[in-house]
């Protein structure tokens, strides 16, 4: 069966070291991150996400780094690129910019996610 992220069943099970040559594919769909990661980012202060969420919301959303806030979950969405790449992601090398200071949900992948324990992998 051929494997397709938007199709969670179609998954292989996860191993150690399948993330080296692989495309990166968790990093195309949609990733929502919290006000600590922000901070870690270095894209918002403490003190501003202390302040007020959804003014920092604004000034990411006007900056294009994230397209929208939730405040039920409290939880901001980093842009998509048209061909649904993370913001963050190297078209090229096809790997995190920002990888030592990337967000929670990214390093818990695929532990957490549509298919806790699978993988959405795709070979370069
Ligand atoms: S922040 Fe980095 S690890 Fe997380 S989805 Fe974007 S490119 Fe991938």
């Amino acid at each position: 069966m051929k494997i397709d992220k938007d199709k969670p069943w179609t998954w292989i099970k996860y191993k150690e070291g399948m993330c080296s040559g692989c495309w990166g594919s968790c990093c195309t769909m949609p990733v929502e991150i919290g006000a600590a990661d922000l901070v870690r980012l270095g894209i918002a202060s403490s003190d501003e996400v202390e302040i007020s969420r959804k003014k920092v919301a604004k000034k990411l959303i006007k900056k294009g780094v994230v397209s929208s806030y939730r405040e039920a979950t409290d939880l901001y969405m980093l842009v998509q690129r048209s061909n649904g790449d993370c913001y963050y992601l190297d078209s090229k090398t096809r790997l995190c910019t920002v990888y030592e200071l990337r967000p929670g949900v990214c390093r818990e992948f695929p532990g957490v996610g549509p298919r806790p324990g699978f993988c959405p992998q795709r070979k370069k």
